[in-house]
């Protein structure tokens, strides 16, 4: 059964019943206030007849001591009077009721005698006659009884007419009211069928650019689009990220490929060398050896390079703490001393960094610091200066690593943090081209942002922000920076 089917009939069903319990409520009200001011009627008259007998003597055996007066007086076309003795002869009537009389049983007999007057319906032929029996008392005794009535069937009749009115009516109605209510669950399920048939065409050609269209108010079924087509989004997104992270998967296994070839070959090229003139010329031997361990070091550093990134890409997450940034960094520089060679190193740590600290973990942290510096000594010739700088801000902790070299073109500036991206100019200098996507991916780790300033032949300046600066120590960088 359709929701629509459904919410037609639950609509229908609910107005039939309001209108069944209304025309049941204006029927029986109807009707018992009719018989309430019959009742009032006939009432008035047997108490106006009751007023005008006069009983004559103490004994009541005779009617003759009873004075009735002409019941015809109190007589009015539609109401019957007709008096009996306690015995029940009859002993007036009403001039309306001609040869007949009102019927009499011995119950009312019984019920008059007891002195209480009542309330009756009696059946006359096809007549139907509301009375009252109203007990004619002397001395404490009753001597008679009035009985006063009027006919009941022309209201009876009419009754009836207003029943048959409202039973059609409400047929009517309901009629109306299904026609309606199916009209309105069409109008209103109509976003829900084109949501559906939306939804089946996604689904049908996989197409998740496609959005829900709604046109109508903010309301539950708004709602529900909106949900749908941000559900489409994140779908179209995610779909879009795996798209690019499967693209980069794959460009990542040809990379390592081609990155790996080149070493082994030339391995494999001196392995021949030496085994061909390696013991006439122990001098070539030599330098193949040579190459060959380069070349091996080499492959190991790409290893280890692509094992970082693979963990990355696993979804590898960091676990950072609270570390002091002055203590960390002096570290690296310390390390990093040994890899300068003939370059000018210095190293220039704000004393506002002291009592700062940022959320991090302790060995990427220096490993992204030793990418930038040996990129740095790498890329700057003898004589020239590297430079790795520390400062600490209410704005955040900034590590910069500057150096006097050969400079990167701008347009490789966004390139460089791509795998294995590698500048034309630097190829001979050497490198796996990994370095600057494991300091990326190191930066993110830990909220911070990177990014290079460089000019051709200048030099370059890589900086990192870390922003992340855990609130225990919040204060105290604030403390310690508010002296700059
Ligand atoms: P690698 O240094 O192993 O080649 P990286 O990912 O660290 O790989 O660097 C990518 C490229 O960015 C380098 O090959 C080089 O062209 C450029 N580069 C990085 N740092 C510097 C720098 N300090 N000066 C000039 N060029 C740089």
């Amino acid at each position: 059964m359709t929701i629509r089917l459904k919410l037609t009939l639950w609509y229908s069903a609910v107005v039939s019943l309001t209108l069944i319990a209304f025309s049941f409520i204006l029927y029986t009200f109807l009707s018992y206030s009719m018989v309430q001011e019959i009742d009032r009627e006939l009432t008035g008259r047997a108490v106006g007849v009751a007023r005008s007998i006069k009983v004559v003597g103490a004994n009541w055996f005779r009617q003759q001591q009873i004075v009735l007066p002409d019941v015809d007086v109190f007589g009015y076309p539609n109401t019957y009077l007709q008096v009996v003795d306690p015995y029940g002869r009859l002993v007036a009537k009403s001039s309306n009721l001609s040869h007949q009389s009102l019927p009499l049983s011995e119950d009312t007999l019984k019920r008059g005698a007891t002195g209480q007057s009542f309330y009756e319906w009696l059946q006359v032929g096809d007549q139907k006659i509301r009375t009252y029996n109203y007990p004619l008392v002397a001395e404490h005794r009753v001597v008679g009884l009035l009985q006063v009535g009027q006919p009941f069937s022309g209201i009876q009749a009419a009754l009836n007419r207003l029943k048959w009115l409202l039973w059609l009516l409400s047929g009517l109605m309901i009629l109306v009211a299904a026609t309606i209510g199916w009209w309105l669950a069409r109008a209103a399920l109509r976003p829900v069928e084109e949501i559906t048939k939306t939804a089946a065409l996604i689904r049908q050609d996989l197409n998740l650019h496609q959005r829900i269209p709604h046109r109508g108010p903010n309301d539950e079924l708004g709602r529900l689009s909106g949900t749908l087509n941000g559900m489409l989004d994140s779908l179209e997104t995610a779909y879009r990220e795996l798209e690019e992270s499967h693209a980069a998967q794959r460009r990542f296994v040809a990379d390592v490929s081609h990155e790996l070839k080149t070493p082994l070959t030339t391995i494999r090229g001196n392995i021949d060398l030496i085994r061909k003139m390696g013991d006439e010329h122990p001098a070539i031997r030599q330098e193949a050896l040579a190459d060959i361990a380069s070349e091996a070091q080499r492959m190991s550093r790409l290893v280890s390079d692509m094992l970082v990134l693979a963990r990355a890409d696993a979804g590898l997450t960091l676990i950072l703490q609270p570390l002091p940034v002055a203590q960390i960094i002096e570290q690296v520089g310390r390390q990093a001393k040994i890899l300068a060679g003939d370059v000018h190193f210095i190293m220039n740590i704000d004393e506002c960094c002291d009592r700062a600290f940022i959320m991090a973990d302790p060995d990427y942290v220096k490993q992204l610091v030793l990418i930038l510096l040996d990129n740095a000594f790498k890329f700057t010739p003898p004589a020239g200066t590297v430079e790795l700088a520390v400062t600490c801000s209410m704005d955040g902790v900034q590590v910069l690593v500057k150096d006097t070299g050969m400079g990167i073109e701008g347009s490789e500036s966004a390139k460089i943090f791509e795998r294995f991206y590698r500048s034309d100019k630097s190829r001979p200098v050497g490198g796996t081209g990994l370095g600057l996507s494991i300091a990326k991916w190191i930066a993110q780790q830990h909220g911070a942002s990177i990014t290079v300033e460089s000019e051709l032949q200048k030099g370059s300046v890589f900086k990192v922000t870390f922003s992340a600066v855990s609130e225990k120590h919040g204060q105290e960088n604030e403390r310690a920076c508010s002296t700059i």
